[in-house]
């Protein structure tokens, strides 16, 4: 009888350890008017020296997208429905090295990675080497949502955006002249290049969202950081939200989105203080650059190359958008 009671109590004990620990165990938010979105479209800059009606496309591509985050999160939208939106908008901007506008592998084709994270309750969803997905990032989060896992990939998430009716484009679609250009003559500082959002809500919920083409050249099958949850994506409540882009092989030796969660949670260290150690002192110049916001509102963008196209939005009225440093 003894035993049976020893054996009962330890099954209980045990059970309650596991849902202790399970992943999605909610996160402290903290509630109140306040919101911060933060974009980027990648640290693979342009030259000042392009026309100005060309720059100004830019910038305004920039600012739709950062209104849009914005206009969302003072209707009190969910900040992981504002990050998906957000990276939407840029993934189907052919500017940007994402979606349409992806750039091309060494074999000419395209193989897109993205990721989604939902800060509340850990919650993540990626999806790699996709070829004919739309919107990848929207695929990410239906894995979130609908799977068991965190991150599919070619084949296998193509088939699972099939099961759950997501937009496929033909391969022609993501053909631009500019990326075609680009891989021809192999422009070495035009190699980077991503789009990203995280966000701050009013609800107090923190979320980040990624999407890239890769770098141009690639090799197929490689992958970066950006489906890598905790390199070039990661979103806690307790610390902050980070959307990376970059070098993708850095970001991942370094778990680059998750030293800067860490950096906060174990070290005390403030988000700029954290993100200015990743990028600054971990990677080499030229690796890349990073935005996050924390779960305060304070907002961080920090780079190591010549820019990086990204842009600030908060519910104090700040909105700015910029390119170079
Ligand atoms: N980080 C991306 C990758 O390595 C590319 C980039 O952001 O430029 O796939």
């Amino acid at each position: 009888m003894k035993s049976i009671i020893l054996v009962l109590a330890t099954l209980l004990i045990f059970i309650l350890t596991q849902i202790i620990n399970l992943p999605s165990r909610e996160t402290k938010s903290s509630s109140s008017e306040q919101y911060t979105i933060v974009i980027h479209a990648g640290a693979g800059t342009i030259s000042k020296d392009l026309p100005d009606s060309v720059k100004e496309d830019y910038f305004t591509s920039l600012e739709t997208a950062l209104r849009l985050g914005r206009d969302l999160l003072e209707q009190g939208t969910a900040s992981i429905d504002v990050v998906e939106k957000v990276v939407n908008y840029l993934e189907d901007d052919p500017r940007f090295n994402a979606g349409k506008g992806a750039v091309y592998t060494s074999a000419g084709t395209h193989e897109l990675d993205a990721s989604i994270m939902d800060g509340k309750n850990l919650a993540a969803g990626a999806v790699s080497a996709v070829k004919l997905i739309k919107n990848p990032v929207s695929l990410a989060r239906l894995v979130m949502e609908n799977t068991p896992h965190i991150l599919l990939t070619a084949e296998g998430a193509e088939a699972f955006g099939k099961k759950m009716n997501v937009k496929f484009e033909d391969a022609e679609y993501f053909n631009t002249e500019k990326r075609y250009l680009q891989w021809q003559k192999e422009l070495e500082k035009s190699k980077q290049g991503t789009v990203g959002c995280v966000a701050l809500d009013k609800h107090g919920n923190l979320a980040a969202a990624t999407s890239t083409g890769g770098l141009t050249n690639k090799l197929p099958g490689r992958v970066g950081d950006t489906p890598i949850i905790g390199a070039g994506n990661y979103a806690n409540n307790n610390t902050c939200a980070v959307s990376g882009t970059g070098k993708g092989e850095q970001f991942i030796r370094h778990m680059a989105a998750f030293n800067i969660s860490a950096l906060m949670e174990y070290k005390n260290y403030s988000l700029e203080q954290a993100a200015n150690e990743v990028v600054h002192e971990l990677f080499n110049p030229g690796d890349g650059g990073v935005i996050a916001v924390d779960k305060n509102g304070s907002s961080a963008m920090v780079f190591n190359t010549p820019g990086m196209f990204r842009g600030v939005a908060n519910s104090e009225g700040l909105f700015e958008v910029k390119i170079w440093e």
